[in-house]
């Protein structure tokens, strides 16, 4: 973070400084007192479990020179004379407030992802696209909440010459919060899905959400809008500027073809609607994957680096763990992690590209409980039973294992397991830890499903 003075930040912050100079610098903003160090302004939040002002004295061992608190009668008595201390109504607000002034700074480009899947490997393949030729600053992990994204803004420097952030949300007006704090000139929804439909209820109140990031987008910047997801295009009307709608099905604005599956990922025509075209190769599998990378393609432009720069990037990405990542074996087993996240549509993407790859292994589905689905889960974990209907000619065995997807099992017309404990699924698995089989896990975070695979690798 590019240091503040105690005054600046009581500004920004909209509090009233109580104590310290006024010319004090504070060289970063954490709410997390592990997070500080020596020179931080600590912000006592009051919405989490614990009262950020208890923590005001450990705060300052750790190195703390100020603190925004929003409760006077909790200031701790042994704090240092020259600590500093902001007064406000809200700290969280205040935290959103420090973080938007904080951009304002800071001329260079912002690109806002959300969307239901997908944001995190956007937001991934956006910023090491760009990297290839300048420093960019990029959510780290999955950073995306009302405290994640104000946390980000925060961490841009001097040298980045772009910020790309994730944007999550699990209610209406999130998405207009955290957009009215990044101003971003370039937004991207990657899909209308079904993720939280527990909280939203419909698929047409979820594209409303989401579409809270348009009228926060500079009007003279750009939206670029997944058109294989049914409900983008309906919300379009919502932005003045410059639409981009990319594809992997159709010609639009920006469409890619001829998409081939290699071992090694995915090669793959990129078309623009002016007639320019050009290949690339992406180190990822699946068609997904290339809808993914195709934001990238568009901002790449935008922002001026050519056709070489990009293709040379496409080539070289590596997403972080646990999406589809191909993980070792000393067995000779394949196994591909999908285990960090799960809906339904993501879970029948996975299971389709896993079973077109890998021509000369039988192939294992490990499919876990999917969460947050609400009172349609039931239904929901079924109809991707059925879904995967039609590419049970190509998978061995399908085991599920937990709770509701013991419907995706029984709705499931092919050779199937179902366990309610991944204990009892691993004896299943262990037969068919071979140089001959591939397998994919699939699950909600929830169901750490990774162990499963850990287990199955491990097991004497
Ligand atoms: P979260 O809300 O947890 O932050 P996210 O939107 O960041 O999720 P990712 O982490 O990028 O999403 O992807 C979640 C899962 O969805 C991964 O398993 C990924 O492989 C899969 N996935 C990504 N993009 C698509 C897509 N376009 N269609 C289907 N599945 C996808
Ligand atoms: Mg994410």
């Amino acid at each position: 973070m590019k240091p503040i003075a105690l005054e600046q930040a009581a500004i920004n912050a909209e509090g009233l400084l109580l104590a310290g100079s006024p010319h004090l610098a504070v060289s970063s903003v954490h709410f997390d007192t592990r997070q500080l160090n020596p020179g931080s302004l600590f912000v006592a939040m009051t919405s989490g479990i614990r009262d950020g002002h208890d923590f005001l004295l450990q705060a300052v061992e750790q190195g703390a020179v100020a603190a925004i608190i929003s409760n006077q009668e909790k200031i701790p008595a042994g704090l240092p004379k020259d600590f500093g201390l902001i007064l406000v109504n809200d700290t969280l607000r205040a935290f959103q407030k420090l973080a938007a002034a904080y951009r304002k700074q800071f001329a260079i480009p912002h690109i806002a992802i959300t969307g239901s899947i997908g944001k995190t490997t956007v937001k991934d393949i956006v910023a090491h696209v760009l990297e290839a030729r300048s420093p960019v600053y990029k959510t780290y992990k999955n950073l995306n909440n009302h405290l994640g994204v104000p946390f980000s803004l925060l961490q841009v420097e001097e040298k980045h010459q772009a910020a790309v952030l994730e944007l999550g949300m699990n209610h209406a007006g999130e998405i207009d919060l955290l957009a009215s704090l990044v101003k971003p000139q370039i937004s991207v929804i990657t899909f209308i899905g079904e993720s939280h439909l527990e909280f939203f209820g419909t698929r047409e109140k979820i594209a409303l959400a989401k579409a809270e990031l348009l009228p926060h987008t500079a009007p003279d910047g750009l939206v670029l809008l997944n058109k294989d997801s049914e409900y983008l295009p309906r919300i379009a009307h919502l932005y003045p500027g410059e639409i981009m709608y990319y594809s992997v099905k159709e010609p639009c604005d920006l469409w890619a073809e001829k998409i081939e599956p290699t071992d090694s990922g995915t090669q793959f025509d990129v078309c623009f609607a002016s007639g320019e075209r050009f290949s690339a190769f992406l180190p990822l599998h699946g068609k997904h994957s290339v809808l993914n990378a195709l934001p990238a393609v568009a901002i790449a432009k935008r922002l001026g680096m050519s056709t070489e720069q990009i293709v040379q990037a496409l080539a070289t990405v590596k997403l972080s763990a646990m999406r589809f990542e191909q993980v070792p074996s000393r067995h000779g087993s394949l196994y591909i992690s999908d285990a960090y996240n799960a809906s339904p549509s993501s879970m029948e993407t996975a299971s389709r590209t896993f079973a077109e790859l890998f021509p000369s292994r039988q192939k294992v589905l490990v499919l876990g409980d999917m969460y947050e689905l609400g009172p349609q889960s039931a239904q929901m974990h079924a109809g991707v039973g059925q879904a995967l209907t039609d590419i049970a000619d190509r998978i061995e065995l399908l085991v599920t294992v937990g709770e509701d997807s013991r419907h995706l099992h029984d709705a499931y017309g092919g050779n199937k397991l179902h366990f309610a404990t991944k204990a009892e699924a691993l004896t299943a698995l262990l037969p068919l830890r071979d140089a001959s089989h591939a397998f994919l896990f699939k699950a909600s975070k929830g169901m750490e499903l990774w162990t499963l695979l850990d287990d199955l690798e491990n097991h004497f």
